[in-house]
């Protein structure tokens, strides 16, 4: 019965790391994530014929009973809940769910370390070094996970800050710390796990609290590495191979996101944690320039003669569910003999892949979908870059001003192309509350409008042309 445990650990930890291979390309995404899926049901079932002390299966022995029921209900519950949200969820609110899990993996980590120190024989030696590793990471990553939830969902509006907060962030961090190392020497005394579980879940408050505007992806990518450390650990201590690799896996594709998105943003991660941007001290003024408005004839006359047009989407797009009105208006244009290429910020959007992901679904072919490192050159060569519900990630301070939070990340040159149109419903400043200069730009134009009405509009407009 062991030979066949292992086997179906096997078979589900291969399925987990060539899901997440697929799921590095659009393409072969969905395959990934039911691979994935498949590996973790079987993972889940392997459970089950997990052999007990007495040669039978732990979990169906007598006085075992009432776990098998617990583990059943805890199955029902999740798999339904999974289920339901997985199929409500809006596309924009992906990152909240993402939020979510992550804290929920963190947390039955650190549950995990929890029951082990209250065992009658509590974990000794390197058992209890990383069983309080994993109690530690996981309870940072779980409250720090609600957090960023409740920031994504606009339940809590602003970052927090308190005077010598990273001092006191390392501080606090230390102690902690202190109070696991008291548990792995003296033995888990209740008050001393408590008191050690309480100052993991302030610090993952503490760390998360100062953080906002742009810098959130990359905060949400490093507490899902945190999560897949935090169960790895707990892996080990429990001596569950699918758990360890399941564990390693998300961690360390979790790691190389974070480092990926930081790059992205040109922000070394230690200034996403240690000096976020806020952008609330550049919101609302300093633009020299006013912005011109046009209406949705002019903007489909401009695209309609233009040669190229370079459609950059942002989450103004996803939030109002324009792509396939966006896909419709692009075949109208190429039909008319007019290059139309999408231009994808790895950060556009609230998720990473989140343009990607909207336009695969719209049925744009990934040919026409470049990267920012693929397209930028190309914009001064461009007729028209029609920017739809982007801003963040299209303003150009980012590569002139100094002075500006986002001074050095990478951005789309949609100020570049001979002309560009904006289109957004008002004079609102992007996710990360910084003024955009390409709005007030000679060569912009701003359409104003819901980016769903608004392309529906242009749309009518092209066919009128026609
Ligand atoms: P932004 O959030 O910077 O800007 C979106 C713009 O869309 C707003 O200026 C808004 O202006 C406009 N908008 C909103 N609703 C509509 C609508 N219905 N129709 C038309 N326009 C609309 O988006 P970007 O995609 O440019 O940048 C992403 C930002 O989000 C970056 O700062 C990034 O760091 C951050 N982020 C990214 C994540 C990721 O992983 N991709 C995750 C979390 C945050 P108005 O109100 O005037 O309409």
């Amino acid at each position: 019965m062991t030979w066949v445990l292992w086997g179906v650990y096997l078979i589900a930890a291969v399925l987990f790391i060539f899901g997440l291979k697929a799921m590095s390309s659009p393409k072969t995404a969905a395959a990934g994530i039911k691979w994935a899926g498949v590996g973790m049901v079987l993972a889940t079932l392997a459970t089950f014929f997990i052999p007990g002390e007495d040669g039978g299966l732990a979990y169906f022995a007598a006085d075992k009973r009432i776990n098998l029921i617990l583990v059943v209900v805890a199955l029902v519950l999740g798999t339904a809940g999974a289920a339901w949200l997985g199929k409500i969820v809006k596309m924009t609110d992906m990152p909240q769910m993402v939020a979510m899990y992550n804290g929920m993996g963190g947390g039955a980590a650190a549950l995990i370390a929890a029951v082990e120190f209250t065992r009658d024989v509590p974990p000794t030696g390197v058992h209890a070094v990383l069983a309080m590793l994993g109690a530690f990471i996981g309870s940072v990553a779980f409250s720090g996970s609600i957090l960023a939830w409740a920031k994504l969902q606009g339940v809590m509006k602003k970052a927090v800050r308190w005077p010598v907060q990273n001092f006191g962030n390392v501080m606090h961090s230390l102690v902690t710390l202190g109070l696991g190392i008291a548990i792995v020497v003296f033995g888990p005394n209740p008050w001393l796990v408590i008191a050690f579980f309480v100052m993991s879940l302030i610090l993952g408050f503490a760390l998360t609290s100062p953080i906002g505007g742009a810098d959130m992806p990359v905060v949400i990518s490093l507490l899902n590495a945190f999560t897949g450390v935090a169960v790895g650990l707990e892996g080990y201590v429990l001596g569950n191979p699918a758990l360890i690799i399941a564990g390693i896996v998300v961690g360390a594709a979790g790691t190389l996101l974070t480092m990926l998105m930081a790059k992205a943003m040109n922000r070394p991660l230690t200034n996403v944690l240690f000096a976020p941007i806020t952008g609330e001290a550049q919101a609302g003024g300093g633009m020299e320039g006013s912005m011109k408005e046009v209406n949705a004839m002019d903007a489909a006359a401009m695209m309609r003669y233009a040669e190229s047009v370079f459609i950059v989407p942002g989450y103004g797009m996803a939030v109002a569910g324009a792509q396939h009105k966006v896909y419709e208006m692009t075949k109208l244009l190429e039909a008319e003999g007019v290059e139309v290429k999408f231009a994808i910020h790895p950060v556009a959007g609230r998720m990473p892949g989140h343009m990607n992901v909207l336009l695969a679904e719209a049925g744009v072919p990934y040919d026409q979908i470049f990267d920012l490192e693929e397209i930028n050159s190309d914009f001064p060569m461009c007729d028209v870059a029609l920017v739809i519900g982007a801003n963040d990630v299209v303003n150009p301070v980012a590569r002139t001003d100094k002075s500006s939070p986002i001074y050095g990340m990478p951005i789309l040159d949609a100020d570049k192309a001979r002309q560009c149109i904006v289109i957004k419903r008002g004079r609102g400043a992007g996710y990360s509350g910084i003024e955009n200069a390409l709005f007030y730009a000679d060569n912009t134009s701003m359409l104003y409008g819901s980016a769903q009405q608004a392309i529906a509009d242009v749309v009518h407009s092209i066919k009128e042309l026609s």
